[in-house]
Formats: C-alpha cells, structure tokens, sequence
C-alpha cells in the first residue's frame, strides 16, 4: 500500500458519540456553543514521514492567529488494551500493527483561528507526554509532566514551520521547574504551571517569565490550590473580578468536574498558597470524562475545551472504550463558564 499520499485526519471521528455525550452532559452543549472543531490526527497522525493512529491530545492554547494542540503517541496504552482482547478473538490485525508501532515523536497540531481548519502539524524533539501549552507573547511553552520541566519553543520558529507545512521545532530551553508540570496557561503576566497529583491536592505555580538575551528564565511568584488530579486551568476576567476553572478528570468512566471560583488576585504572593478556601467557590459543573485543558483566546475571548477520549487507545479498543466521548474542540464565550456572574 503506497502510504505516502496519506495526511493527518480532520474532521469529526465520532459523531453519533458527540451528539449522545451532549445529551448526558447538557453542559456540553453550553461550552461548545459557538463552534466545534474536530481534533486533528485522532485517526492518523502524520510524524517524521512515519503514520500513527493512537496520538493522544492533550494541552491546548492559542497562539496568535493559531490555536495550537498537544497530542503524543500513546502506543503503550494502546497495544496494553489490544494485548488485553488478543485471547477473546480482539483485533489481530490492529494488534500485530501494534506490536510493531515504534514510539513516535510528539506533536503540535496547528489550526486556523479563523477558519477552524488544520493547517500544520509539527513535530517536537522528543516523546513528552506533553500535557500541557501555553503561549506568553514569545515563547511557547510545553508543560513535561512527570520530567518536571517545562520546553520554550521560539514563537518565530514554529511559525517558520507552520509556513512550511510540516517539520521539526527545536526546544530553546528546558527548564526544571520543581514541580509536576502537568498543564500550563498564561494570565497578566505571569505563566501557570500544574503542579498537581493523582491522591493529594496540589498547586498551580505562578512564574515570571524574564527574557535574558533572547534565553527564557523562570522565576516563581505566586501559588493557588488545585484539586486532586487538575488536568487544566483557566483565569480569566470579566468585569473587574477574575475567575478561576479548573478541570478534574478521573479516568475513563467517571465524569470530569469542573470548579469554579471567584480569585483575588492580590491576595497571589510570592511564598504563599492561596488557598481554594479563601476563594468565592462557585459551584462545579458536570462533563464528559478525560477532560485537559481549556483556554482563552486573550483577543477575542474564545474559550477552547479539549478532551482526550476519542484517541484510539481509549475509544477505539474492544474491551472498555470510554462511555462518553468527545471528539472535538468545544468553543465558547466565557460567560457560558460563569452564567450566574
Ligand atoms: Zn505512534
């Protein structure tokens, strides 16, 4: 089969699963009001001249005129659940495919703010889980999970690779950021860092960003109180108040929990927690499970929500394939996160 004509998929994977998730989770339908757009590469994903179908997306941010998302090849996970169905007949073709995926690199998927439509998809150096982008003006920035760093890609050279239509991005810098890194976003001046676990509470670190001779330095300032496993965060304004949502996910089966609060952010200091108790709690909201990020476009106020559980290794397996799933990016207004405000 001549392979090379072969193109990372777009478009919507599971539709019937979107309409009943939307009908389970009448949320849903509330943060995917103003647009959707499917998440590129759940079904094949193009990297390093290389084809993979268990990319699994992660972080999400917007960058400019690019919405920017996170995915890695999940290929352990995968071929676990295929290996679990091989004695009760499973899938041996898929399997026997599996057993000879090679890990592939992670990637950034690229898509048109304007017209929704993928345009690029660039691979990273390395293999990261990548949970987690943000984008604070000049750098990117990729959240590393259990390395506890944090890559900066330069804003310039993605663009360069984009223009292009695929390739390779380099990490200016990596950072050791001293804590789990498990999602980033950006708010004011500062970037946030997920510093969160699965059994105890954890954190959102603040740092400033300083640009030494074109080398991003971290320096922290600032700490919130995050649940127990927090896959993303959102800050943002309206009015004059700021307001925090944090998504919590806790498998496949279970629903994701959001929270919700009203933060004062000057009570944010530097060697100090502020904790969720001492923020106006607003109530949570219900979604479908394996929710990551969500984040606002600071231009237009767009609010992007990303979900991991139409990637194959969690959809597309026999045995226990995840009850509600979401295919695509759901775009909102932030009021629809903050309707009694
Ligand atoms: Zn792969």
């Amino acid at each position: 089969m001549d392979t090379s004509k072969l193109k990372t998929s777009t478009g919507f994977r599971y539709e019937n699963a979107f309409e009943n998730a939307v009908e389970k989770f009448p949320t849903l339908a509330r943060i995917s009001s103003a647009a959707t757009f499917g998440i590129p590469g759940l079904a094949l994903t193009k990297v390093d001249e290389g084809l993979c179908e268990c990319m699994t997306p992660q972080g999400i941010c917007v960058a400019g005129p690019y919405v920017l998302i996170t995915a890695y090849c999940n290929i352990n996970k995968y071929r676990e659940e295929l290996e679990k169905h091989a004695t009760k007949g499973g899938n041996p073709s898929k399997l026997e495919a599996a057993r000879n995926h090679k890990q592939h690199k992670s990637v950034i998927y690229v898509v048109d703010k304007e017209s929704l439509e993928h345009i690029a998809t660039v691979a990273l150096p390395d293999c990261t889980h990548g949970g987690g982008i943000s984008y604070d003006g000049t750098f990117v920035w990729v959240a590393k999970d259990n390395e506890r760093k944090m890559s900066a890609v330069l804003f310039s050279e993605l663009e360069r690779v984009i223009h292009y239509g695929f390739g390779t991005v380099r990490y200016l810098s990596t950072v050791n950021v001293k804590c789990q890194a498990s999602f980033t976003i950006t708010y004011g001046d500062r970037m946030w860092v997920g510093n969160t676990f699965s059994r105890t509470t954890g954190t959102m670190v603040g740092f400033r960003v300083k640009n030494v001779l074109g080398i991003p330095r971290l320096v922290r300032d600032g700490e919130i109180e995050m649940p127990v496993l927090a896959q993303g965060a959102m800050l943002a304004d309206i009015g004059d108040k700021t307001y925090l949502a944090i998504s919590v996910s806790g498998g496949r089966v279970n629903p994701s929990t959001v929270y919700r609060y009203e933060v004062d952010m000057s009570k944010v200091e530097k060697g100090k927690v502020l904790k969720r108790e001492d923020c106006r709690d607003l109530g949570t909201l219900q979604l479908p499970p394996m929710m990551e990020e969500i984040t606002i476009d600071p231009e237009t106020r767009a609010v992007y929500t990303q979900f991991e559980s139409a990637s194959s290794p969690y959809a597309d397996v026999e045995g226990n394939p995840c009850k509600s799933i979401v295919d695509r990016v759901c775009v909102s207004t932030l009021e629809d996160w903050f309707p009694e405000v």
